[in-house]
C-alpha cells in the first residue's frame, strides 16, 4: 500500500505554498528527540553515549507540542533514544495525531507489543521500524541476538492491528548488497507499506568507527541494491533521493529541511552534528551559519555524508522547483526501474570480509573517513 493521498496532498501543498510564499529555508519534517536512552546499544549510534544525567531526561508532552507548532512542518518524525521507553508517549502521539501531523515513530519494536495498546490506528500515525537488513545482518548492526525476529513479530502484530508499518535501515560498509534486495522482498512480503533507507553517518562518539561509507561507496553500494528494481518494491522516500544516493543526483545538503528538537533545544546545524542550540525555531534559523555546513562547504565532518536527513529535503525541494524536477519524480515514481547491466555485475562481486560491528579499538582520527569528497 503506498503513501495515502491525504499525506501526498498535505505536502505537496505545504511545499508549495513555501514556494509560492518565496520561503527558502523551510522544514519538512521535524526530528523530534524525545529522550536519548535506548533498550540497545548499536554500534553505530551516536545518541545513547550521553552520560546518565542526560539519558535520565524526558521531554514532557507540552514541549513536544511547543516544537512542533513553532516548527510548522507537516511531517514529525520521533527518533531517539528508543521513544517507546518514554514514560508519556501515549499523550504525546495523541497530540501530534490531534495537529494532523504524519507522524513516523522510529523505534526498534522491542517494547511494541507491549506498548501497543498506548496506540490508536490512524492514517497520521506510522510505525517505523529499525531493521538494518535480515536477520543476521540486524543482529549484528544491532549487537543484539534476537532482535530481528522480536522486531518482524511486532511488525505483524501492527498490522494486524490497522496500524501503518514502514521500516527503516541503514546501511553501513560491508552491507551485501544481494542480501539487502531479499530483504526487500521479505519486508514486502510482509505487508509493510514502504521502507526508508540511509547510508549510516560517520559519528565521532559511535562505538564502531570503520564500518561508515566514503560518498564513493555508499553510491556505488545504492546503485548495485536500487538499479534493476522489482516493481513490488515501495520506498516511504522521495524517488530523486535514491537517485542521489544511486549517484544520479547531486545536492547541496539542507539541513533546514529536518530541523532537531531534544533535551537540549533546537540543535545547530542538522540531526547529526552538535554545534550549540537554539531556544527558537526561529533563532536556529537565523543564527546557524549555514555556509559552514554540507559537502560544498569543506567542513571535514560533512564530506562523506549523504544521510536522509540532510539530502532528503533537499530532493523534495527539487520536486517543486522546476517542471523538469516535478517530471523527473514522476517518471521516477511510475515508470524507471533503472535496468543497469553494470549494477547486475556488482551483485556478483565477492564480498570483503566485515568484522562484527561491536565495540572496538579507540576511534579512528575524523580524517581518515574523508575517503572521497565529490
Ligand atoms: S552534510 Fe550531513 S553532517 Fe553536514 S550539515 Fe548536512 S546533514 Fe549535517
Amino acid at each position: 500500500m503506498p503513501v495515502p493521498v491525504s499525506q501526498m496532498w498535505t505536502v505537496s501543498s505545504y511545499v508549495l505554498r513555501q514556494k509560492l510564499a518565496g520561503r527558502k529555508q523551510y522544514p519538512l519534517v521535524l526530528m523530534l528527540e524525545p529522550l536519548f536512552r535506548c533498550n540497545l546499544a548499536c554500534a553505530g549510534c551516536g545518541k545513547i553515549q550521553y552520560p546518565a544525567h542526560i539519558l535520565k531526561k524526558d521531554l514532557s508532552p507540552e514541549e513536544c507540542f511547543r516544537a512542533v507548532d513553532e516548527c510548522g512542518a507537516p511531517m514529525v518524525s520521533i527518533p531517539g533514544g528508543e521513544p517507546l521507553m518514554h514514560p508519556q508517549i501515549g499523550e504525546i502521539i495523541e497530540g501530534l495525531v490531534a495537529r494532523k501531523k504524519y507522524i513516523y515513530l522510529c523505534t526498534n519494536a522491542l517494547l511494541l507489543k507491549e506498548k501497543i495498546h498506548l496506540f490508536k490506528p490512524s492514517k497520521y500515525l506510522t510505525f517505523s521500524v529499525h531493521l538494518d537488513g535480515q536477520r543476521e545482518e540486524h543482529d549484528l548492526a544491532v549487537c543484539r541476538e534476537g532482535g530481528y525476529d522480536i522486531a518482524v513479530d511486532a511488525v505483524k502484530e501492527a498490522l494486524r492491528r490497522g496500524f501503518r508499518v514502514t521500516t527503516n535501515t541503514t546501511l553501513f560498509d560491508g552491507a551485501n548488497p544481494k542480501s539487502v534486495r531479499a530483504f526487500f522482498d521479505e519486508m514486502m512480503d510482509l505487508g509493510v507499506e514502504g521502507m526508508m533507507l540511509s547510508p549510516g553517518y560517520s559519528y565521532d562518539k559511535a562505538p564502531d568507527q570503520k564500518h561508515f561509507l566514503g560518498r564513493a561507496r555508499t553510491r556505488r553500494m545504492f546503485r548495485a541494491i536500487l538499479s534493476n528494481r522489482k516493481k513490488n518494491w515501495q520506498f516511504n522516500l522521495s524517488p530523486l533521493f535514491l537517485e542521489f544516493l544511486m549517484g544520479k543526483r547531486t545536492y547541496p545538503c539542507t539541513p533546514w529541511g529536518m530541523p532537531t528538537y531534544n533535551v537540549f533545544g533546537w540543535q545547530k546545524p542538522c540531526y547529526l552534528l552538535q554545534d550549540g542550540y537554539a531556544e527558537s525555531f526561529a533563532e536556529l534559523l537565523g543564527t546557524t551559519e549555514w555556509s559552514n555546513y554540507g559537502t560544498e562547504s569543506g567542513n571535514p565532518a560533512c564530506a562523506n555524508c549523504m544521510v536522509h536527513s540532510g539530502y532528503e529535503a533537499s530532493a523534495v525541494n527539487a520536486t517543486f522547483s522546476s517542471l523538469g524536477g516535478f517530471l523527473a519524480t514522476v517518471k521516477a515514481t511510475l515508470f524507471t526501474r533503472y535496468r543497469d547491466e553494470e549494477a547486475l555485475r556488482l551483485l556478483d562481486e565477492p564480498q570483503a570480509p566485515v568484522n562484527p560491528l561491536v565495540q572496538i579499538a579507540p576511534p579512528l582520527r575524523r580524517e581518515s573517513l574523508q575517503e572521497t569528497r565529490v
